[in-house]
């Protein structure tokens, strides 16, 4: 039997056309012309001043950082149910990540429990779209501007997904995007940030270039350009962004064949949900999803950990479980502290599977579907 895979990168089949058209324009570094079409696209398609690409969705992050200027003392708040890089971009400076527990439908960061984990030291709330399903951005931008307090989100896995018909990324303060390759469009490594503001654009500007006010020289906005502000070289080569522009133009596709795989998977488990051997994906009615992920729940730790050892021994089907809480990781109890209770973290983050998600996968997807429900009726 053939392995499937957990993922797999989907090519569209003109990146290398472009990247060779690059190669010829003689323009490799960053800021070329298949860099200016992404920018502009985005921003088109997420109504904001400025979009900017970077290395990756860490490296946003670490932008962010700086750009909300977080120095040592201050508190980041953000859930213990994420990626490292949601944590590490703000401890870097010396921030404390002050994590909040999550919501049991959304597994997002409960918009709730935020307010009750601010204290005079924090700088900025930092809400993560779990699997491209939105966090309650009215609730948490209420608090962020209440408190004037910043909000940035991690829409790292929110490409294509929508909070009351916005896109994920736009709502925030700043905004950062992923292109990693388990994202749904991807350029291998890489990433953006998203700026609403222009006055902080011009500054985001900066950061990227090394600190340097180089891009507004080019634009012949200064006679001579020279370092001005902190920063680092945050911006990918052109050949990136001409692989990332063959991506972007089919993005609207792939949303809508990733959805269908995940709708097949939705309806293939539903007799199963009512048979309480898992809990599937909750969708509230006033968010639009990309399908980056499909999970379920099972009842239990020991459940889940079987479930994943006879898929990938019996059925040869590679499912991962996610995130190991980072309070409970070594740094995030060096670094960081929980504010109140964090139990639905613990127990949901035990329970998590995902099951292969990627384009191609449908030839092969019955077959995951039956593995799934013959190995969770042998582990109930
Ligand atoms: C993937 C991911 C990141 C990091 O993205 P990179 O582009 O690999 O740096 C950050 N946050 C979340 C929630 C992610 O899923």
């Amino acid at each position: 039997m053939e392995t499937i895979p957990f993922n797999r990168p989907f090519m569209t089949g003109k990146e290398l056309q472009y990247i060779s058209e690059a190669h010829l324009q003689g323009h490799l570094a960053g800021d070329g012309l298949f860099s200016r079409k992404c920018e502009a696209f985005m921003e088109q398609q997420f109504g904001i001043a400025r979009s900017l690409l970077t290395h990756s969705c860490t490296a946003a992050l670490e932008m962010s950082a700086i750009l909300v200027d977080i120095s040592p003392g201050d508190e980041v708040i953000l859930p213990s149910y994420t990626f490292v890089s949601t944590a590490n971009a703000f401890a870097k400076l010396g921030a404390t990540p002050v994590f909040v527990d999550i919501r049991p439908d959304t597994l997002n960061l409960n918009e709730e429990l935020v307010e009750a984990a601010i204290t005079p030291q924090t700088k900025c709330i930092v809400p993560v779209h779990y699997a491209g399903v939105s966090c309650e951005m009215d609730e948490i931008m209420r608090v962020g501007s209440d408190h004037g307090i910043a909000v940035i989100e991690d829409a790292a896995q929110g490409f294509g997904s929508t909070y009351r018909g916005k896109p994920l990324g736009s709502l925030g303060d700043l905004g950062t995007l992923s292109f990693h390759e388990t994202k749904n469009i991807i350029s291998g490594e890489g990433g953006a940030l998203l700026v609403r503001d222009p006055e902080l654009a011009l500054r985001a500007e900066i950061v990227r270039e090394k600190g340097t006010n180089r891009r507004a020289f080019f634009r012949g906005q200064v006679d001579k350009y020279t370092w001005v502000d902190v920063g680092s070289s945050y911006l990918p080569s052109d050949l990136i962004a001409a692989y990332l522009w063959a991506q972007l133009e089919e993005s609207d596709e792939i949303t809508r064949r990733r959805k269908a795989i995940w709708d097949r998977y939705h309806e293939a488990f539903a007799a199963a949900e009512e048979g309480e051997l898992c809990r599937r994906p909750i969708i509230p009615d006033h968010c639009s999803h990309n399908a980056h992920m499909y999970y379920l729940l099972l009842p239990d730790r020991a459940r889940r950990d079987r479930f994943i050892d006879l898929m990938r021994g019996e059925e040869d089907i590679l499912t991962v479980f996610h995130y190991i809480p980072l309070h409970s990781a070594p740094k995030g109890q060096e670094v960081g502290r929980v504010s109140g209770e964090i139990a639905t973290t613990e127990e949901l983050a035990g329970r998590l599977v995902r099951l292969p998600m990627w384009l191609g996968l449908e030839p092969h997807q019955d077959r995951v579907i039956e593995s799934s429900l013959r190995v969770l009726e042998k582990i109930s």
